[in-house]
């Protein structure tokens, strides 16, 4: 269910709303009826990109159900052509959402990383460093606090 977008005014300093508006250069890569995707200029891989929901939303929580599918569904469309055009044979998918989540643009963004076999990014080892054991007793207390 799609609830009523919360709209908050965008920043004037907004870079992602400038280039949602071409006011700001970008290299555009696709598009969407609320989502664009461009290269980010400070790639992890040649032809990383963003998907950015074209209306100014800050995290993943104050975007509409239709903006977050249509952000995966773009975000699906541009890995299908960084494989297809750039040789990529998989991808990795980051999207940070608020401050404690280390979102550095406040506007809204899927980072989406082409992916080669061995190119060196190497984040099982980053991700296997940081991950706790969960008893299924303490996994069973979560989710009661979790489901509705
Ligand atoms: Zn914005």
């Amino acid at each position: 269910m799609d609830r009523p977008a919360r709209a908050p005014a965008p920043p004037p300093g907004c870079v992602f709303c400038s280039i949602v508006a071409r006011r700001a250069p970008a290299h555009i890569v696709g598009e969407s009826g609320s989502a664009l995707a461009f290269l980010t200029i400070g790639p992890l891989r040649e032809g990383h990109a963003l998907v950015v929901p074209k209306r100014h939303v800050v995290e993943l929580t104050d975007a509409s159900s239709t903006e977050a599918s249509e952000l995966l569904a773009l975000g699906t469309r541009i890995a299908e052509l960084q494989r297809r055009r750039l040789g990529s044979q998989g991808e990795t998918l980051f999207l940070m959402s608020g401050r404690a989540g280390e979102q550095g643009v406040l506007h809204l963004h899927l980072h989406v990383v082409p992916r080669s076999d061995g190119d060196g990014l190497d984040l099982n080892r980053w991700w296997n460093e940081r991950v706790a054991t969960a008893s299924p007793l303490a996994l069973e207390a979560v989710a009661r606090r979790l489901r509705t």
